[in-house]
């Protein structure tokens, strides 16, 4: 692009801008020599693309954009509880095992080298009943993991059924592929029999994999083998079985149970070797991948020489632990993912009232509305909330202010009005919402 030299010269210097109000703002919230940082940057910018906006208040903005941290903590106002665009479950408190030093490859009776891996042979198999365990980074890692582990160069039957793409580019196919297998689809889009499985193995078969359709539901004539007759059938071929799970479902909690979820330990029971799960989904805990069944199984992922990229650090196992705990004793509540679940409908209808009466000139009702789990789990199910109304003049405007924030809300617009889920919202987080719409609202 031929530069503008007229442009060029009529550009502020960074000691004009910086004495300049927007200028002074910015220096005073982030620092002097940070801010020179970022308008020399910025300034850079323009130069470069040889035009632009060279008013001060665009420069500092951009220059503000140069500072601002890349992620802010948000207040979840669309009663989607695993919202994978917010980070997936809420965490919980690992109390002080995320400061300091911690014992996670010593062993503390002798001194000597321990194993971080202590926590999926108790915790966690002691949660699913399988025989071992092994934690990596998340969920794709896994399967990954296992299918280089066991079946690289070989061939893996899938039902067509199940080749599936889960959000944020886990496609089944290519997972197969990276992994260095042959997929070997059989069945069709809607009905798999055991028999489509009994024939495509072959001498080249490697094993058996099971995906979890995750985000969507294939509905009317319909039909896919029960986990024991392929379980059977694996057996009697010699061949392991693996079951990509996803959601994390472990079995009831409080008054929850989805009896079209296969749990965990369920899975292991019918035959398979090896199932894999998120940490972030229904569990409500970290990001984390769980491999848990056959020792011998678990023993070769961990001795697959992949495990050692894939493997989580301490965050992640003290999170997990504190998680895990969580399910064990049945104190759920522990968990933020469950206790936003697990929330009376009259708790949340007795904060959204309290907040209603604070903005008195903004009319908010508190209404009916239905919430999700979210995160690819349990598609078809919603459960009760309740949520604030609003309806401001301009509903995307108020919708981008509120996004716009230091501390920002994602609230749902339907139609004319603007709907704050209080499920998903923490009750410590109610003055901030309060203060939100207040300002969205130009402070009335
Ligand atoms: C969510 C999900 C995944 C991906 O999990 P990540 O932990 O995000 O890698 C894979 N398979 C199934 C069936 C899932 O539900």
């Amino acid at each position: 692009m031929p530069k503008d030299s007229a442009f060029l010269r009529k550009l502020p210097a960074v000691g004009f801008l910086l004495e300049h109000p927007a200028g002074r703002d910015l220096a005073e919230a982030f620092g002097r020599g940070e801010a020179v940082w970022a308008l020399r940057g910025a300034l850079d910018a323009l130069r470069a693309a040889g035009g632009g906006d060279g008013a001060p208040e665009a420069v500092v903005r951009s220059a503000r954009r140069l500072l601002a941290p890349p992620f802010k903590r948000v207040v979840n106002a669309t009663g989607v509880l695993i919202h994978t665009h917010l980070g997936r479950s809420p965490l919980p408190d690992a109390g002080d095992l995320l400061e300091g030093y911690v014992d996670l490859e010593i062993d503390l009776a002798t001194g000597g080298r321990g194993d971080r891996n202590r926590l999926s042979e108790g915790l966690l198999a002691r949660l699913t009943g399988a025989e071992a365990a092994l934690v990596v980074n998340n969920t794709a890692a896994a399967v990954t993991l296992a299918l280089a582990a066991f079946a690289r160069g070989g061939e893996v039957v899938v039902s067509r059924g199940e080749l599936v793409e889960i959000g944020g580019s886990f496609r089944v196919p290519e997972i197969l592929e990276q992994s260095g297998c042959v997929l070997r689809e059989v069945g069709t889009t809607n009905r798999t029999r055991t028999a489509d499985y009994a024939e495509a193995v072959n001498e080249r078969t490697r094993g058996i994999l099971r995906v979890h359709p995750s985000n969507f539901r294939v509905v009317g004539f319909t039909q896919a083998p029960a986990m024991e007759e392929l379980a059977a059938l694996a057996r009697e071929r010699g061949l392991p079985l693996w079951v990509d799970q996803g959601c994390g479902w472990i079995g009831p909690v409080g008054g929850f149970d989805f009896p079209e979820e296969e749990p965990v330990p369920r899975l292991l029971e019918a035959g398979a070797d090896l199932v894999f799960f998120s940490g972030d989904k229904l569990l409500g805990g970290p990001q984390a991948g769980l491999a848990v069944g056959r020792a011998e199984a678990v023993a070769r992922m961990r001795r697959h020489p992949l495990y050692r990229a894939l493997r989580p650090g301490r965050e992640t196992f003290a999170l997990l632990q504190a998680t895990l705990a969580a399910h064990l004793s049945g104190r759920w509540e522990r968990l933020p993912l469950w206790r936003m679940a697990l929330t009376p409908l009259e708790e949340l209808r007795r904060r959204g009232r309290a907040s209603a009466r604070k903005l008195p000139g903004l009319a908010l009702e508190t209404v009916d509305h239905p919430c999700r789990f979210g995160g690819g789990t349990t598609p078809l199910y919603e459960f009760p909330s309740v949520a604030l109304t609003w309806t401001p003049r301009s509903p995307s405007g108020a919708f981008g202010r509120l996004l716009g924030r230091d501390r920002p809300v994602l609230a749902i617009i339907h139609e004319d009005r603007l709907l704050f889920d209080l499920r998903t919202v923490l009750p410590r987080e109610d003055g901030e919402l309060v203060g939100a719409i207040r300002e969205a609202a130009g402070n009335p």
